[in-house]
This record gives C-alpha cells, structure tokens and sequence, in this order.
C-alpha cells in the first residue's frame, strides 16, 4: 500500500489517466504489450509506474523499469515519482550514463534508453525486470526504435522461459502506428488504449510579419506585453538555445526586476581577491584581447530533440480579440518597473538540476511566473500554471553530414506537430494562449512532423552493440553503411571479402562479424573510436592518461561559456578579465614541447589534472573556467572507465588516482599514437605554400572528404603551431569549418 500525503492524492485525481487505471492494468494483465497514448500532462510519466508497483509489478523481486530519452526527465520524474508515493529515492530512483542512485532497494527505476540498451548488453534476457516502460516513444530518439525492436523479442523470450515480462510503450501522439503496424517489430499488432486529456482551449496568434533576424528580441518584447497587459498566470517562452535563453532572462529581469530577500547576485563579488586584482591589473592596462568566440566552438545540447505529435489546439487567426497583442515592435525601449515583479526562470537541459526543479514550484506570492526555455519543455516536462506561451517557431538541432563527417548546430524552423504541442501547453490548467512569432502562411509551409533522430547522429556505437548482441540488421538505413565501414577500419568487424562487384560487396559487408577486438570495445560504455583507444591505452602505463582523456572527449563542453553580451562596460571588462585569464590557463594546461603537440587533448588532460589536485570544488571549477558538473562527470565516467577496463582485462591493475603526475615526453608520444589509431580516418593535412592563392585558405587544412578548408579555432591550443597533419574529434561548422579536439601527428 501507498501512503500519500492527501494534497498529493487530490492532484492525482485530477490527473487524466487516473480515470483508465483499471482499463489500463488489465490490458497489461491480459497482453504482453500495450501502447498508451496521451497528450503531454495527462499523468502517463508519473502515473503509470505507479499503477504498477500498486498491483505488485514490484513485490516479488522485480523492478519496474522506466527509460526515458532524456537525462533531464529520468531525474526529474524519478524524484517526483518518489515525492507523490512517500518513498526514498532508494526506492524510487534514477540511472543516467554516469549517475544514478539506484540501490538494492529500487523497485522503481528511471533511466536513459540508452542504459537500458547497456543493460540489454549485459543480460540479454533483462531478468531484474519485471515490467518495462518505453516512454516519450513519439520522441523517435535513436533508441526507441531499437528498444523496441528488442523488447518485442525479449518478451517472447521471457514468456517462454516461464518468467513473463511486460512491456509498454507510452507516447504524446496518437500516430502510433509506426511501431504497432511494423511486422518486423509486433506479429500481432498490440493493443492501443487512449487516454482522453482535458485540455483546455488555447488561442493561436499569429504575427503579421515573421521577423527573420531579431526572433529573440521580438520575444523579449511579446512577454513585456503578455506581462504589462494581460491578467495573471504563467507565461512560457521557447527560444532554441542556452545563450538565447539566457540573454533573454538577463533581459526581462532587468525589465521587470524582483528582488527575493538576501539572494543578491554575487557572482564576481565573491570571487578570491587575488582574482580581482588579476582583473584590475588587466582592465587597466586596457591590453586588447583576442577576442574569442568560444560561442563558436561550443557544441550545445544536443538533447533538444524533436517531436512528433498533435495537439488539439485551435489554431486561428484571431486578430481582432482583445488578447491579441499585435505585432508592432515597441519603440520605448523597456525601462525597469519593479512595480510588477516578474519570477524569471530559464529551463535547457545543462541547466543544473537544482536550477530546474525551480520551474516546479509554485512562483513568490505576487509575482508571475516566467519560464524562459528551449524545447526541454515541450514534451518532457510539464511546468504547471502555464497560461501563455510565447513560440519562435524555431527549434536548434543538430545535423550531421554522413558522408563529410561534419556536424552542425543549424536553428530551422520547427514542424507543425511541435508547434502545436508547444501551444498546448498554455492549456493545462485554464484556457491559455499561444502567441506565435511568425505569420500563419509560414505555419503552413512548416513540415508536418519532424524527422526521427536516427537520420542525424552517427550510429557506429550503436552498429558496434547490436554485433556485441549478434543482431544483424535491427533496422535497415543508409546510416549502418558508414557506420559499418568505420567499425572495419577501426578492426571491430571483420573485413568483408574482396571479390565481387559494388553490390554483392555492399552486401557483403553487412554480415561483417564481430571481432575480439569488436568485442572488448562493446564492454566499454563510449562510442567505438574511444573504445579503440581504451582497448590500446596499456602500453607504457599510459591507460590512466588514456581513460581520463576519454572520459573528458566525450563530456559535453567542460568549459564555461563567457560569451554573454556584458550589459554594462564594467560588466563586460569583468569578462574579459575573466576570459583572458581562463585562456591563459589553457596555456598553462597546454604545456610545452611534445605535450603542447597532443594540442587540445593535453588540456583536456591537464585541466581534469589540476581540477582533481584541487579535489575538484566548485571555487575552483569557478574560477579557472571549468564547468563544475561537467567536471563531476568526468570524475564518474573515469571510475566507471577504470572498472571497465579491469574487467575486461583481469591484470590491468588501474585505479582512479585523484594526484596523477603528469605524463613524461615518452608517454605523451605513446598517447598521441593511442589517440591516432582512434581518430585515424579524422586526418587533415595543412595546406601547403603554392595552394595560398586563394585567401580563404589560408592557415586551412585540408581533408579527404572536404573540397573546403577545415581550421584551427583561435582558442585551441593548436592554433598557433599549425602542425602539418592533424587529426581532430570532429568538425563543427559555425562561421567557419572548425575542428574540435585536435591532436598533432608525428610526421616522421
Ligand atoms: P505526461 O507524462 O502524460 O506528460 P506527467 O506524468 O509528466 O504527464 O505529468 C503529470 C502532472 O504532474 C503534470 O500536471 C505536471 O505538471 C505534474 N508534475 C510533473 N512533475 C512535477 C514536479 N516535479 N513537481 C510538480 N508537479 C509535477
Ligand atoms: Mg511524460
């Protein structure tokens, strides 16, 4: 039994799949699989496991398993699961890559579909589980469809072994026929039960005119509006990215600014004095910095997926209604009114997780809530008492170009499904109102849906798991080719034979088996080109080195962001302080002769170095500009990586040591020829004198796949040396073609 605090219960029954309970659990009872399909905030998420361990999914031994494809949603929903229900986190917990708190206790368990696929790994037959939930299925993230796929399979498997498990699969959208129809993944299509949400009605603006450049400002001014002109309730604000987030709460907080008693906002003033006087110093010499556009070289959060959903909104022209606030842009430039305080929140995924729980609770008595957000809120989270909802129609996404390899962060335009679903959050709690920042034709020339994750993001990692399982072909798309032809090159699959034309080779290739070496790279939890450097990093005792170079690889931007536009000049001398002391220490980490020639991966490993000396505290993450979680992150993922590699290779005998030295020259060779032979296909070569005709070359270099040139970014450590060849982690295109993580190579 479940011991609920009353408030909890009666905010349960408002809840719409409350009222499916018994049509839902019997389903379960009677089939092996069941989709469930409700609109966002219907209660599938936190509700749903519930029922669950209610009717004793959980009680003989079994865990409730619940993968969600985002980080930010497996934690959130575990505590909030755990807060309804009365129970410890030890009982309701999570599991994201590196990070978890799942005890022997757990009965309920949050995580990442890709820790479950980890888990897949391991124990094909997944028998700690009892009943497994796919949520969030419409998100289509890599995962889902192979999950899926799995999961069909192992149900059969389980039930013929006579240790039944379930499976369901939760989705936001009613198109769910992607799944329930395919032969490959269900014989007998399961059966579908919808929830009916009540949601409210919500009033669709649009603008007149669609502002192309300045869709930032233009939300700027709408929230003023919503906020100066319209009765209360919650406004929500999608904008596509962390900067755009935060430029525009720094804005709507000096707009309308409120002032919670002794929080003041002390970020420079407690900084060491030591510090300040290093920026004094630097302000007055006035020294021009470079300036370095870190903004440039920074990979944002590429968990911002896309939906594919509907949502029952009415979207009209409606411009005559009194609600409608136009589209002019104001003239009077915004001036501080304290009078009506506005509670500003940003919400993205790298936002720390106490910063993000704040979207939950209710605002300071007196003033509105406004939650300014990338598209984390669309579907994951539901934030209560949202009643407007502010949509720039455009979405940030990652794309990457199979075939050159380069990655981008491109903003386009959203589809129609997630535009809609985007309004619907206005209409939770009351009627609401979505106000669109683009005109209703651009509407219309949106997409339907948004295309599945799987068509931009490499799948190497993934072809590698499914050989480690023995799968050949869980689905079948031109992206498995490429994937298949690094995994040979790296030696995890065998080549295929030579003979034959083009396609019988295509063919061929296909049915590459695994090898070993394939083998003991798939027990390591990073994608293949690290796990080819874990699986050489023995040789002269340089697998500490090599694990903790990994581990920060594939940590996501460890340095602090400082390129914020300052709002005033001593704001923005403050930064440059800031800055140029933060590029002096990279210099410093770089260091000097054959380590200066592992370029950036030597400042990787010498900032993780110097964090852990310092025994990584935030002070010192703060001041050097590290970012803190990222940095608790590679502290895990080393512990995790050294576990791994003492486990595939019993007398490795490493351990995590928090004062390593710093590696001597001969080792810092060894790592770069270790970093080669996971990196090798990333080669560049410096153009060469008699190519400087064209400018545009200059200082590039040049690639197997690229007619264009590829640079070094001002801030890597490289990129004064210009070494002759090079190979890099990736290449991100921003204004320029930039390589990420580059290393020198020996060209002797
Ligand atoms: P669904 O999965 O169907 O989208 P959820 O189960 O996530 O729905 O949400 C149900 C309700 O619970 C929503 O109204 C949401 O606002 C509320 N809720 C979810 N998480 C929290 C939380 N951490 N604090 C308060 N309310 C929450
Ligand atoms: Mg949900």
């Amino acid at each position: 039994p479940v011991d609920r605090l009353p408030e909890i219960q009666e905010a349960r029954l408002k809840l719409p799949v409350l009222a499916e309970e018994q049509v839902i659990m019997e389903a379960v009872k009677e089939n092996d699989c069941v989709v469930l399909c409700g609109e966002t905030g219907s209660g599938k998420t936190t509700q749903v496991p519930q029922f669950l361990y209610e009717a004793g999914y959980a009680s003989a031994g079994g865990l409730i398993g619940v993968t969600e494809p985002r980080r930010v949603a497996a934690v959130s929903m575990s505590h909030r699961v755990a807060n309804e229900m009365n129970l410890s986190t030890g009982v309701v917990s999570y599991q994201i890559r590196f990070e978890g708190n799942v005890t022997k206790d757990t009965k309920i368990k949050f995580m990442t579909d890709g820790v479950l696929l980890k888990e897949v790994q391991k124990d094909f037959l997944l028998q700690k589980y009892s009943v497994i939930i796919i949520d969030e299925a419409h998100e289509r993230s890599v995962y889902t469809d192979i999950l899926i796929g799995l999961l069909s399979r192992i149900v059969a498997l389980r039930n013929k072994k006579g240790l039944p498990m379930k499976l369901l699969i939760m989705s936001a959208t009613l198109r769910v026929e992607d799944f329930t129809e395919n032969k490959r993944l269900f014989r007998i299509p399961p059966p579908v039960i919808k929830v009916e949400a009540r949601q409210f009605p919500v009033t669709v603006h649009f603008n007149k005119r669609t502002p192309m450049e300045d869709y930032v400002a233009e939300a700027f001014r709408k929230t003023c509006k919503i906020h100066r002109m319209l009765p209360p309730g919650g406004i929500l604000v999608f904008l596509t990215g962390q900067a755009e987030v935060q430029s525009v709460c720094r804005r709507l907080r000096k707009a309308f600014p409120y002032r919670p008693k002794n929080t003041q906002n002390t970020e420079m003033e407690d900084a060491p004095e030591e510090l300040r006087k290093f920026k004094r110093q630097k302000q007055k010499k006035s020294v021009s910095l470079p300036r370095i556009d870190l903004n440039n070289y920074s990979a944002l959060p590429v968990d911002e997926g896309d939906e594919d959903r509907q949502a029952g909104v009415d979207d009209e022209d409606d411009e005559g209604s009194d609600l409608d606030l136009g589209d002019q842009p104001e003239d009077s430039e915004e001036k501080a009114d304290p009078s009506i305080p506005l509670y500003v929140l940003p919400l993205y995924s790298l936002l720390a997780p106490e910063q993000q729980a704040k979207v939950f609770r209710p605002p300071p008595p007196g003033a509105r809530l406004c939650v300014v957000a990338t598209n984390v809120a669309e579907t994951s989270l539901t934030i209560p008492g949202i009643k407007y909802v502010v949509d720039c129609g455009r979405v940030k996404k990652r794309f990457y170009d199979r075939v050159t390899g380069v990655s981008s962060f491109k903003v386009t335009w959203t589809s129609q499904a997630s535009a809609n679903q985007r309004a619907g959050r206005a209409g939770r709690t009351e009627a609401g109102h979505c106000y669109r920042l683009y005109s209703s034709a651009v509407f219309s020339d949106f997409s339907e849906f948004s295309e599945a994750e799987i068509t931009r993001r490499p799948v190497d990692d993934l072809v590698l798991q499914m050989k480690d399982l023995n799968i050949e072909k869980v689905w079948g798309s031109g992206a498995l080719m490429s994937a298949e032809q690094l995994l040979i090159s790296l030696g995890a699959l065998e080549e295929p034979p030579r003979q034959g034309r083009m396609v019988d080779m295509e063919r061929a290739r296909l049915s590459c088996p695994i090898t070993p070496l394939g083998r003991a790279m798939a027990a390591f939890p990073v994608s293949p080109r690290y796990a080819k450097m874990l699986a050489l990093g023995r040789q002269q005792g340089c697998m500490p080195y090599t694990i903790t170079i990994v581990a920060a690889m594939t940590v996501r931007e460890i340095f602090e962001e400082l390129d914020r536009p300052a709002s005033s000049e001593e704001e923005s001398s403050k930064l440059a302080g800031r800055k140029a002391r933060f590029s002096q220490m990279r210099r410093l980490w770089a260091g000097q002769g054959q380590s200066l020639l592992l370029g950036d991966l030597m400042v990787l490993l010498g900032a993780v170095g110097a964090c852990e000396f310092a025994s990584c505290t935030p002070k010192f993450c703060e001041e050097n500009g590290l970012r803190y979680k990222a940095m608790l992150e590679i502290r895990r993922l080393r512990g995790q990586l050294t576990n791994a590699v003492n486990a595939v290779c019993s007398d490795a005998g490493v351990c995590v040591d928090n004062k390593m030295a710093p590696p001597t020259e001969s080792q810092v060779v060894c790592l770069r020829q270790i970093v080669l032979a996971g990196l090798g296909d990333h080669l560049a070569r410096r153009v060469q004198t008699e190519e400087l005709l064209d400018p545009k070359w200059r200082n590039g270099y040049k690639t197997p796949l690229l007619d264009e040139p590829v640079f070094i970014h001002p801030s890597s450590a490289l990129h004064k040396e210009l070494p002759e060849f090079v190979v890099y982690q990736e290449i991100m295109e921003t204004t320029k073609m930039y390589m990420r993580g580059v290393c020198a190579v020996q060209a002797d």
